[in-house]
């Protein structure tokens, strides 16, 4: 392997012939003509003239090297079963679901909507819509009916794949009278529904237009159904981004550019080998369970885990306990799920036998320092940040161990990924910021590379004016994300373009204070937003979630803490971070996907309407900040 400076500058200088490469690590039907069409930009199609599949890429195509591997592990600690499935065994259940949609009017480029806790199932309808050329559209199965119906809606399924519930932390969580209010709101309606029936609550089953799941795979039990072979550019699927700024956007997918991205990615990135595990604690109803618990995995030949439950039921040993027992060797999980482990008792992360796990990559928010050392030091293996987004599909900024091993800096996700032409710009004056240690919004310059999104799903106008911007001599697309890279090339991510904050002139980000309190031994999350002053313009203001509440007795304790943080950002910012106040709170709103929902928490501090709050986990968390203000 060359060295991965060269590796990434030959995949934007020679792009063409580097990615004609990575297309060999796919089976395709018919080979590409044409590596990347950027004639009509911003929009990039790759691979054209290529036909594949990406359900063969990542079932068939190990039938005749593994057919007696494990392919899925499905566990559920919330139903206590556990249930592995060969590649000949998900080969035969993917065909069983395939000919259920077909038979329920599925055609090629219809889409399907599919709105199911993390079971096999929801594995089956995936790689069947993608082997019949269906395009799914996954809502996670947290979303309640509203933001249901708005997806039923943009999607337009002919089909819809639910069950009657999922569970949560041991507690049933109806589907099918969610999907059922939904589908009564959408001013779209479905042909059929196809339900799988966990047999956790009672179903109300609409005639005509609901079909259990246990019938039809018994109709078509042993099903032979081809693969449709598709061109790379036909959408695989839609997916929604998580709404942490705004309505969230519709992000769609190709197939050939993004089966070529995850191959690429598997052994580059994740270093993860056919036969061996792989365990991914996100859910397919993001974007990390899309790329790396379905496809990403099975692509590259590895059993993948799918895994339903909190990660500390019934113990925070649990996920530790699933490596022992499958032998993982890389892990995914989000720096949110990391924090929740850490209030538990340490001795969970010695008391398995974790000698098979290479890495745990992490990723979907700032990974502060203290959290990355309290599990570097508990699980003594790699932790490896990696920055992406749902338009992404695969990481933009982590580091290529596959390619050359590269030290991990705790703070910052990385170096850019291949393919990425990552720069810095001044936000003011649009150029490009060259030199190490300055501050400006990270973008990339056209063409996003194989994998990345197509289109906003039915509207180019928005994608082209939600992410792109002429910049002199240039089409660069924002991530709308602040940063800075450092003299190595590594970048720090400093939040979100909105979360900046203008204190007297100085432009500071959310992420730089958060990060400084974070490091304080009694605080376990904060989020910092800015919040309009007459006087400075904005102020910082942080709201904090004690480890310990103990000391926290009356307002002279909190006054005390307060000053201690303050003392804190005084000393490592300087006074210009220094929040206007610091509040204590139980527990911060976040979206479904775990990130920190500032934007609600700035409104709320300002008197403002929050807006779209659909994809908020727990309302109350707001309600507290509401009361404290
Ligand atoms: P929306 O685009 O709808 O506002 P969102 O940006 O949260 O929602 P996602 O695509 O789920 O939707 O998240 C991508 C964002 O998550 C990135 O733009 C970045 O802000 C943040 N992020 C992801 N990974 C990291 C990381 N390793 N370090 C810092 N931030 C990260
Ligand atoms: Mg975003």
């Amino acid at each position: 392997m060359p060295d991965y400076q060269a590796f990434h500058r030959r995949s934007i200088d020679d792009r063409d012939a580097f990615w004609a490469e990575q297309a060999n690590r796919i089976d395709w039907q018919t080979q590409p003509q044409t590596i990347c069409d950027y004639s009509n930009p911003p929009f990039a199609r790759w691979f054209e003239g290529g036909t594949t599949n990406l359900c063969h890429n990542a079932v068939d195509r190990h039938l005749k090297d593994r057919p007696d591997q494990i392919a899925l592990i499905a566990v559920s600690t919330e139903t206590d079963t556990e249930q592995t499935y060969t590649f000949r065994q998900l080969h035969a259940h993917v065909q069983t679901m395939a000919a259920a949609l077909l038979d329920l009017g599925v055609r090629k480029g219809d889409r399907v909507l599919i709105y199911m806790p993390m079971v096999a199932e929801a594995a089956f309808a995936m790689l069947a819509c993608a082997r019949i050329g269906a395009i799914h559209s996954v809502v996670f199965g947290g979303f309640a009916s509203v933001s249901l119906a708005s997806r039923i809606e943009d999607a337009s399924p002919v089909v819809v794949v639910s069950a009657d519930a999922g569970s949560r932390g041991g507690k049933v969580v109806p589907y099918k009278p969610l999907l059922d209010e939904a589908l009564a709101l959408s001013s779209h309606k479905p042909q059929a529904v196809l339900l799988v029936d966990r047999q956790l609550a009672p179903m109300a089953m609409t005639a005509g237009r609901d079909h259990s799941w246990a019938s039809l795979q018994t109709k078509h039990h042993n099903a032979v159904v081809p693969c449709e072979w598709v061109d790379a550019t036909h959408p695989s699927y839609t997916l929604y981004t998580s709404g942490t700024t705004g309505k969230p956007k519709g992000v769609q997918r190709d197939t050939g550019g993004y089966a070529v991205a995850l191959a690429a990615s598997m052994e580059t990135i994740f270093c993860g080998k056919a036969g061996e595990t792989y365990f991914s604690t996100s859910d397919i109803g993001w974007v990390v369970g899309h790329s790396y618990i379905v496809y990403g995995p099975l692509i590259a030949g590895m059993a993948t885990i799918m895994y339903e439950g909190l990660p500390i039921r019934p113990d925070g040993g649990i996920w530790w306990s699933l490596v022992e027992k499958y032998k993982v060797t890389v892990m995914f999980s989000a720096p949110t799920a990391i924090r929740v482990l850490k209030k538990q008792d340490p001795a969970l992360l010695k008391r398995y036998d974790l000698s098979s796990l290479r890495a745990l990559f992490l990723a979907g928010e700032p990974l502060d320092e203290p959290t990355a050392q309290w599990i570097s030091d508990g699980l003594g293996k790699d932790i490896i940040d990696n920055y992406w987004q749902t338009e992404s599909g695969w990481p933009i900024l982590t580091i290529a161990n596959g390619v050359e091993k590269a030290p991990s800096k705790f703070g910052s996700p990385g170096i850019a990924m291949y393919g990425y032409d990552v720069k810095l710009l001044d936000e003011a004056t649009g150029e490009e910021l060259h030199g190490a240690d300055k501050k400006g919004v990270l973008v990339i310059e056209g063409p996003l590379p194989p994998g990345c999104m197509q289109t906003v799903w039915q509207d180019d106008a928005r994608f082209v004016n939600t992410y792109w911007k002429s910049v002199p001599g240039k089409l660069v697309y924002s991530t709308f994300d602040w940063a800075t890279r450092d003299k190595d090339g590594y970048y720090f991510i400093l939040g979100r373009t909105d979360d900046v904050i203008n204190v007297a002139g100085h432009r500071l980000g959310t992420r730089e204070i958060e990060e400084c309190i974070s490091g304080h031994p009694n605080i376990s999350e904060v989020a910092v937003v800015g919040v309009a002053d007459t006087l400075k313009g904005q102020v910082a203001m942080a709201f904090a979630v004690v480890k310990d509440a103990s000391g926290l007795v009356d307002d002279k304790s909190r006054f005390a803490l307060e000053g201690e943080i303050m003392k804190l950002v005084d000393q490592s910012i300087g006074a210009i971070g220094r929040p206007a106040r610091v509040r204590f709170v139980t527990v911060l709103p976040k979206t479904r996907s775990g990130k920190l929902l500032r934007r609600a928490i700035q409104a709320v501090c300002e008197g403002r309407d929050p807006g779209d709050l659909t994809t908020m986990e727990d309302p109350s968390a707001l309600q507290q900040i509401r009361d404290l203000m």
